[in-house]
C-alpha cells in the first residue's frame, strides 16, 4: 500500500517539476498545477487562492469551478473554510463541507455541487502565502497519504513563489521582495540610517525540491547529517566551561542523533522529495507544532529544533555560509535577534540594525545604544520581507523600517537626515563650549559607559567625564566571567583615556534584566525586585572583592570613583563601603599603590534611600539618581513592559517633586548629587532636571549635543517658575506649559 502511495506522489510531483521546468508565464504555470493536481488526486476541483495583501485572498487558479471566477473571487482571512485554513494555519478535511463550522456558499464558482473539501495552507517558513484546495462531489475523506500529496505540492508551489514562477503575464502574482514595505518596530535606539539589508541569517533557497533517485538523496540526507553531528560535537567541547551554552548544545545533539527526526525526514525523500525539500518539509511541520505550543518548555525545544534544520539546509545546498566579507556597502543588518557577542564582531561597520525580536532592555540593545547604531526592535515580518542587498532606510527615532522605499519616501527621508546632520554640526561647534544657561548656571554634563566602543566618544562628544560606566557591560558581553587580570587591563585603559577626566565606576549590576549567559539564571517571581546588584555583591561577596581588586590596581596610584547600585538602605552602603576599605587594606599589605583619592558613592534608585536617616546623607560621598529603575518603582510600573513604560510622564508633578525633596535633602548635608537616568539625555527632561536644583547629569555620548545646546538657550529661573504654576494649577505634568515656553525661544 505504501508502495503504490509512494509511487503515486512520485509520480505527482514528477509531472509537476515538469511543468515548472517548461518554458511558460506564470498564470500558465499555476492552471497547470491545478489540472494536474486534480488529475493525480481523483478530484473534479482543484483550486489555488493566494494572498493579494496580508488580509485578502484571490482565487488565483482553478481546475473545476467556474474559470471566470478567478481573480474575481476574493475572501478575507479567516472568511469561509479557505480563510480559515489561511487564518490557522492547520489543515481542513472534511467529507461534508457545507455542515462544516465556517463554510461560505460562493455562488460565482458554482461550489455548492462539491461535498468534500480538503484545505492545506501554502506557507514558506511560517510565512502565510495561500491555501491550496482539491474537492469533489462524493461525499469522502481523504486519506492520510492524499492529504499528504497536497501538502507537498502546496510545499512546492510556496517555494516556486519564492523564486518568482508565477509572476508575469496574466498578472497570476505580483512579484515578490519588489514592491516597498513599511514595517513598525519599537526604537532600540535613536538615529536614522541608509543603506543595504544584511541577513545575519540568510534565507536558504531550495530550488531542486523533486529527485528521482532516493537512494542518492537518503545518502547526501545522511551525510549531511552526520557533517552537522561532528559541527555540534566540536561545538560542545568548545563550551565545556561554559554550562548554559552546553544545556543548549546537549539539547541539539540529543536532536542530531534522533532517530524519529532523520526517519521522518527519509520517509519524505521515498515519497519524492530531494534531500534538502524533506529536511524542509520536516522544518514546516516543526513550525506548525511551535506554533501551537503553548508549553514554554516545549516551544523552546522545538526552537532548538528549527534550528538544527537551517544548519542542516546550509550544509545540504552550500547557501548561507556567508562571512563578515562581503558585507554591502552601509551594511543595515536584519536578525531574528542577535547576542552582544555576535554584534560587536560587526562593531561599528553597520550603520542601522533591524531585529525582529529583542527588547528595549536587552544585550544586543545594549551594544547597539553603545556604538549609536539605530536600532529598531520588535520588527515583525522583516525577515520574511528583506532579502540581502534590498535598499533599506531605517527609523530609529519612530521605530520604523522602509523597505525598497519608492521616491517620496527616500526624498523625505533624506531631507530628515540631511536635518539631523545639520543639527549635529550645530552640536559640533559647542562641543567645547560649557553648558551655562541664559541665567548663568553651569551645568556638569557627563557621559555613561560601559564598552571599550564607548571610549572616543569622550573626545567626540564633549563629554567632562564618564558620570556611570556599566561594569556589567564587560561581564554581559563575555560567554565566560572575565579574570582579575583582564579587568585590571579593561579599567586601566578607561581611565587612560578618560586622561584625568573622573570616572564613575558602578560596581557590577546584574540581575532582573541583566542575566550574565554564565551564572544560573534565578527563577525569582519578581526579578526587577529580587536578588539583584549590590544584593548580590553583598551576600556572595566574591565577584564583588575580585572587582573592587581590580578597579585598585588599575587606578595604580591615580584617583578612583566606585558607586553601588541599588542601594536601598543605608546598611547596605555601609558593608558596600566596608569592603572597599577591606580590599584597600589588603592592596596596602601586599605592596600595591593605592589611588591618591577614593570617592565611594551609591545610586538612588529605590524611593526608600530618599527617605534615609540624615546620616546616611552625611556620611556617603556623593549620590547619583538612577532615573530608570527610580521610575519604574516610583510609578511601579516595569520599565522593560511596552505596555506600561511609557505610561507615567517624567515630567508629571509628583515625581518632579519627589526628585526636588532629593535635591533639597542632598543640599542640607552638601551630597554631591547628580541624574544618571535615560531621562537625563532628552533634552526637554534635562532641563527641567536642571530646573529643579540638579547641577550635574550624565547620558548616553549622543545626547550630550542636544541637551548641551538647549540648555545654553534657556533660563531656568524662568523654567522653575513655569513648572511651580503648573504644578500649582494642579496640571497632571509640566510639559506642555515647558513646551509652550521651548517654542516661545527665539
Ligand atoms: C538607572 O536605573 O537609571 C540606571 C542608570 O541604571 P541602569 O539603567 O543600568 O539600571
Ligand atoms: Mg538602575
Amino acid at each position: 500500500m505504501i508502495e503504490r502511495v509512494e509511487s503515486e506522489s512520485r509520480k505527482l510531483l514528477g509531472r509537476l517539476r515538469d511543468t515548472m521546468a517548461e518554458k511558460a508565464a506564470g498564470q500558465e504555470r499555476l492552471d497547470k498545477i491545478t489540472h494536474l493536481t486534480a488529475d493525480s488526486i481523483g478530484t473534479e476541483v482543484c483550486s489555488i487562492y493566494l494572498f493579494r495583501d496580508d488580509d485578502t485572498l484571490e482565487l488565483c487558479a482553478t481546475e473545476g469551478l467556474n474559470p471566470e471566477a478567478v481573480h474575481q473571487t476574493r475572501m478575507k482571512m479567516g472568511e469561509g473554510l479557505v480563510g480559515r485554513v489561511a487564518r490557522t494555519g492547520k489543515i481542513i478535511n472534511t467529507a461534508d463541507a457545507p455542515a462544516t463550522r465556517g463554510f461560505r456558499y460562493m455562488a460565482e464558482t458554482g461550489e455548492e455541487l462539491y461535498s468534500s473539501f480538503l484545505g492545506v495552507p501554502i506557507q514558506r517558513l511560517g510565512e502565510k502565502l495561500g491555501v491550496l484546495v482539491v474537492q469533489s462531489k462524493d461525499a469522502r475523506k481523504f486519506s492520510a497519504d492524499e492529504v499528504y500529496a497536497l501538502e507537498v505540492v502546496a510545499m512546492v508551489l510556496a517555494e516556486m513563489t519564492e523564486l518568482g514562477a508565477f509572476v508575469g503575464e496574466g498578472a497570476a502574482l505580483r512579484a515578490r521582495h519588489t514592491e516597498p514595505v513599511l514595517l513598525r518596530g519599537i526604537t532600540g535606539q535613536e538615529g536614522s540610517a541608509e543603506g543595504h539589508v544584511w541577513l545575519h541569517e540568510p534565507r536558504v533557497v531550495v530550488t531542486n525540491l523533486v529527485a528521482d533517485d532516493p537512494a542518492t538523496e537518503r545518502a547526501r540526507l545522511i551525510e549531511a547529517v552526520e557533517a552537522l553531528r561532528i559541527s555540534v560535537d566540536q561545538l560542545l567541547s568548545g563550551a565545556v566551561e561554559d554550562a548554559e551554552q552546553v544545556q543548549v548544545l546537549e539539547a541539539y545533539r540529543m536532536f542530531a542523533n534522533s532517530k524519529g527526526w532523520l526517519r521522518r525526514m527519509e520517509e519524505n525523500i521515498d515519497r519524492g522529495l530531494s534531500a534538502e525539500a524533506a529536511v524542509e518539509k520536516e522544518q514546516s511541520d516543526v513550525r506548525a507544532r511551535m506554533m501551537q505550543a503553548n508549553d514554554l518548555y516545549l516551544r523552546e525545544r522545538l526552537q532548538d529544533l528549527d534550528d538544527l534544520s537551517n544548519r542542516l539546509l546550509r550544509i545540504l545546498t552550500g547557501q548561507g555560509m556567508q562571512t563578515g566579507a562581503e558585507l554591502p556597502e552601509n551594511p543595515i543588518l536584519v536578525a531574528r535577534n542577535i547576542g552582544p557577542g555576535e554584534l560587536l564582531e560587526y562593531g561599528r561597520s553597520l550603520r542601522g540594525i533591524v531585529l525582529e525580536e529583542g527588547a528595549v532592555g536587552s544585550h544586543a540593545a545594549i551594544v547597539a545604544r553603545a556604538l549609536a547604531i539605530p536600532l529598531v526592535i520588535g520588527t515583525k515580518r522583516i525577515q520574511i520581507e528583506a532579502l540581502n542587498g534590498d535598499h533599506i532606510m531605517v527609523d530609529g527615532d519612530q521605530g520604523v523600517v522602509h523597505l525598497r522605499p519608492d521616491d517620496t519616501v527616500v526624498t523625505a527621508f533624506r531631507d530628515k537626515m540631511a536635518m539631523q546632520a545639520k543639527a549635529q554640526e550645530r552640536y559640533a561647534s559647542i562641543r567645547d563650549k560649557p553648558a551655562v544657561t541664559l541665567c548663568g548656571t553651569r551645568i556638569r554634563l557627563d557621559m555613561n559607559a560601559g564598552l571599550m566602543a564607548d571610549l572616543p566618544s569622550l573626545e567626540s562628544s564633549g563629554a567632562e567625564g564618564v558620570g556611570l560606566f556599566r561594569t556589567e557591560l564587560q561581564f554581559l558581553v563575555r560567554n565566560k566571567m572575565p579574570r582579575r587580570t583582564e579587568l585590571v587591563d579593561i579599567y586601566a585603559r578607561v581611565i587612560d583615556a578618560a586622561r584625568g577626566r573622573r570616572v564613575v565606576f558602578r560596581t557590577l549590576d546584574i540581575g532582573s534584566d541583566k542575566v550574565l549567559p554564565y551564572m544560573a539564571p534565578q527563577d525569582e517571581p519578581n526579578p526587577a525586585l529580587g536578588w539583584r546588584a549590590i544584593r548580590v555583591g553583598l551576600d556572595k561577596p566574591g565577584v564583588m572583592r575580585m572587582q573592587l581588586q581590580a578597579l585598585l590596581r588599575a587606578a595604580n596610584g591615580r584617583p578612583l570613583t566606585i558607586m553601588f547600585p541599588f542601594v536601598a538602605q543605608f546598611a547596605e552602603y555601609d558593608a558596600a563601603r566596608n569592603e572597599v576599605h577591606k580590599a584597600i587594606a589588603r592592596e596596602e599589605r601586599l605592596g600595591h599603590v593605592l589611588p591618591e583619592r577614593l570617592e565611594i558613592g551609591a545610586m538612588l534608585e529605590t524611593p526608600s534611600l530618599a527617605f534615609a536617616s540624615k546620616r546616611f546623607f552625611e556620611e556617603v560621598e556623593f549620590l547619583s539618581i538612577g532615573g530608570n529603575d527610580l521610575k519604574q518603582f516610583f510609578f511601579a510600573a516595569d520599565r522593560e513592559n511596552e505596555r506600561v513604560r511609557r505610561r507615567y510622564d517624567t515630567l508629571n508633578v509628583s515625581f518632579l517633586s519627589f526628585l526636588q525633596d532629593i535635591v533639597t535633602r542632598c543640599a542640607a548635608t552638601n551630597t554631591p548629587l547628580s541624574f544618571c537616568g535615560e531621562d537625563a539625555g532628552r533634552p526637554v527632561e534635562a532641563l527641567c532636571l536642571a530646573a529643579i536644583g540638579l547641577r550635574s547629569l550624565s547620558m548616553r555620548p549622543a545626547s550630550i549635543g542636544p541637551v548641551k545646546h538647549l540648555l545654553r538657550r534657556c533660563d531656568l529661573t524662568e523654567v522653575r517658575r513655569i513648572i511651580e504654576t503648573a504644578k500649582d494649577a494642579g496640571e497632571q505634568t509640566v510639559r506642555p506649559a515647558v513646551m509652550e515656553y521651548l517654542r516661545s525661544l527665539p
